[in-house]
């Protein structure tokens, strides 16, 4: 078969959930998207969109085999699926979160992929125990069938030491790992690879890119001839910018002080920073844009604050980032927010003209929605752009490159 008829099915399993696409790679669009949510908890059930069918199954799914079993299904319905057999899968591609320092690109899964996934499963426990849960589903439901593991974190491994590195002593680096690995590397791949092909294709400079993902998680990296030298997100997505419901960068000292405080755990703690701060945190209102863009309209002060940070934040990573870069050629925004909230692009690019950055504010508060946009006015020396990134397409080619 040609490789391009295949159809590859592109999983994201979280705790609770997993998410697919059966991606057609003649067109790499997808054919079918779905969400099999509620996982080991009551009310769950499966959403598919297959064009304009939409199929609803409420079911008990106790486990990711079940809801592996459950999309297969969903798949193949007579009348809402998008194929006629599974056989017409030609491999499946697994969203992984970490690769650890095992693995410095996508691999095809076998036994001791697991084995390794398992041994790094304590550096990302949530999302590495469902990884792995449904990678061993998919595999005992459909023996036989190629299967790619594409990590978040492997995009980063081109960082050099003296980026990746935390300043503890040395023994929790050679003992335990720890140290810098970055996020959102599939999206960041993906969004330089285009802007990379695009800037080529106008005759523009394209050595060194700032892509800024921001999204409810939210990272920029900075990437020199394709590689990525530095990213904001670190041993989890914890570090780095201000998010929707996490911190970002925080003095780790500020842990203990607030556990003495409040009486929480440790663990409580880390939830705390991971799901009550943010942007949610600082306005208690919400973590979501759309609520506290209107909120700020209306006057509200913690809303404003929140978006201030915000923007404040990402600024400062690619003043950083221009200095790691030795200049810059391209800023790029991606992601829910990156893609739609104009007045975060607009504060984020205001005064950059000492970079080079000469930015169109009309031009990005009137940007089409789902393409590559230039924000920036002809004499600029920095290109502006709006990229819509596709983590699953960039899951769906790897696979295919690979089996
Ligand atoms: P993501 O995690 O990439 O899905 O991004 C989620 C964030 O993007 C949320 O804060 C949303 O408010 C924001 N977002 C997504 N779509 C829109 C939109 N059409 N207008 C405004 N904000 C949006």
């Amino acid at each position: 078969m040609d490789k391009k008829d295949m159809k590859i099915l592109v999983l994201n399993a979280g705790s609770s959930s997993l998410k697919y696409q059966l991606i057609d790679m003649a067109t790499e669009k997808a054919v079918a998207k779905g969400v099999c949510d509620r996982i080991g908890i009551d009310g769950s059930l499966i959403e598919q969109k297959c064009g304009d069918k939409e199929l609803v199954i409420k079911e008990n799914l106790a486990t990711h085999t079940d809801a592996f079993k459950l999309l297969l299904k969903a798949l193949v319905d007579k009348d809402k699926g998008a194929i006629k057999s599974i056989d017409e899968i030609s491999a499946v591609g697994h969203r992984v979160l970490h690769s650890g320092e095992d693995f410095k690109g996508s691999v095809v899964i076998t036994d001791e992929v697991i084995k390794i996934c398992e041994k790094n499963a304590p550096l990302g426990p949530l999302h590495m125990n469902a990884n792995i849960n449904c990678i061993k589903s998919a595999m005992k439901v459909l023996p036989g069938k190629p299967m790619v593991a594409v990590f978040d974190t492997t995009f980063h491994s081109t960082m050099p030491k003296y980026a990746y590195m935390y300043a503890v002593p040395y023994d929790a680096y050679e003992n335990w790992q720890v140290r810098k690995y970055g996020f959102h590397g599939t999206s960041h791949k993906f969004v330089s690879g285009e802007a990379i092909k695009y800037l080529k294709s106008i005759g523009a400079p394209h050595a060194r890119i700032i892509t800024c993902h921001l999204g409810n998680g939210a990272s920029l990296a900075a990437v020199k001839d394709g590689k990525c030298i530095d990213t904001s997100m670190g041993f989890t997505p914890l570090e780095g910018l201000v998010m929707g419901t996490r911190s970002g960068d925080i003095d780790p000292a500020c842990v203990e002080y607030i556990m003495n405080k409040t009486g929480m755990s440790i663990s409580e703690t880390l939830n705390y920073l991971n799901k009550k701060s943010g942007v949610l945190g600082i306005s208690g209102i919400s973590s979501d844009f759309r609520d506290l863009t209107a909120a700020a309209e209306q006057g509200n002060e913690r809303a404003k604050l929140a978006i201030d940070m915000f923007v404040y934040r990402v600024k400062k990573y690619i003043g950083a980032y221009a200095a790691a870069l030795g200049g810059v050629d391209c800023i790029l925004f991606t992601g829910g927010i990156g893609e739609n909230v104009k007045i975060v692009r607009s504060r984020v690019m205001e005064g950059l003209e000492y970079l080079g950055v000469e930015f169109d504010k009309e031009k990005s508060d009137n940007a089409p929605r789902g393409q590559t946009v230039e924000l920036q006015k002809p004499a600029s020396k920095v290109k502006v752009l709006i990229l819509p990134t596709n983590e699953e397409l960039v899951i769906a080619r790897e696979t295919l490159a690979l089996i």
